[in-house]
């Protein structure tokens, strides 16, 4: 079990939840509506590929091997000489 945070997708309240690490989805305690995980990259734990999905959409163009992981993701960005927010 880990700490996460998450989303509602109806009233946009913000809630921590101890879940399974694989969870995508928690209850809102405000409306009951479906909440969204939300995955930073100042997560401890290991990069989870849900959250490189739309980065790596973006940023990747057709024919390029996928990136799978955070650190491969860093990699990317200083080979294109892509500046990271840290
Ligand atoms: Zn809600």
């Amino acid at each position: 079990m880990i700490l996460v945070d998450f989303e509602c997708s109806f009233c946009a309240v913000i809630f921590e939840e101890s879940v399974d690490s694989a969870i995508k989805f928690g209850k809102c305690p405000e409306c009951g509506n479906i909440a969204n995980r939300i995955y930073t990259m100042n997560s401890g734990h290991r990069a989870d590929p849900a959250w490189l999905e739309s980065a790596v959409e973006v940023l990747q163009g057709d024919g390029e091997r996928p990136i799978e992981s955070r650190s491969e993701f860093n990699d990317y960005l200083k080979k294109n000489n892509i500046v990271q927010r840290c």
